[in-house]
């Protein structure tokens, strides 16, 4: 029998849908997860911790993190933990550049100066019918998805780093054009998804389709 693959789901500082939101990873088969809620959450990227799961799921929207959390995440990555960043957890670490380099992309909470220019906040708005367009239905994160309408909330004007490989794109004039991408840092694969805000995207079997492919593509190594 395969093993089970171990999610470590990391939340707070966010509201959520808690109830449908783990209906969806319990839908998924093959997997087994567990929440880590801040402020202790940052606790669990130590060698020791992290030996209890495979994959780390952020779900978090929080900026307070210690050097040594830090050094301890980054070292979780060079050794080549996969990570998805979902949702609101694009914007955690506003002050963290190197995170933004890990994530490969970020919602901005406020405008930030840059290389000379100014970056503006970035924006949201709530339950917005999204038109979802794969980019590669081979890639094993968005294999056997067509494209797709979503009923989401949509974020504009957040970053998406040109190193990073684009899994989804929308037209939606509202958002940016990539959707979600795939990237590696380290040692690791990381998938950062911008939809999932409650439980139409939780619900919607394309939707868990994509995070649940997403979590087995990055428990492999690059
Ligand atoms: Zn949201």
């Amino acid at each position: 029998m395969e093993a089970l693959l171990t999610l470590l789901i990391v939340t707070g500082g966010h509201d959520f849908e808690r109830e449908p939101f783990a209906a969806m990873f319990d839908s998924f088969d093959g997997m087994t997860w567990r929440e880590a809620q801040h402020p202790s959450a940052n606790d669990s990227y130590t060698p020791d911790a992290a030996e209890g799961y495979d994959v780390l799921v952020l779900y978090d929207l929080n900026q307070e993190i210690t050097p040594e959390q830090q050094a301890a995440l980054l070292a979780l990555l060079q050794r080549g933990k996969g990570l998805v960043v979902l949702h609101h957890a694009l914007a955690d670490y506003q002050a963290w550049e190197e995170w933004r380099q890990v994530v490969c992309g970020r919602f901005y909470l406020s405008p930030v100066e840059r290389e000379g220019r100014t970056i503006a906040a970035s924006t949201w708005r709530h339950d917005v019918e999204i038109p979802v367009r794969v980019v590669d239905p081979k890639h094993p994160v968005t294999h056997g998805l067509a494209d797709f309408t979503i009923h989401d909330e949509v974020y504009g004007g957040y970053e998406v780093l040109p190193r990073a490989y684009p899994l989804l794109t929308t037209d939606h004039p509202e958002s940016s054009p990539t959707l979600a991408w795939a990237s590696v840092w380290g040692g690791s694969r990381v998938v950062s998804i911008q939809l999932g805000h409650d439980h139409f995207a939780y619900d919607d079997p394309n939707y868990r389709r994509l995070v649940s492919q997403a979590i087995r593509w990055v428990a492999e190594k690059p």
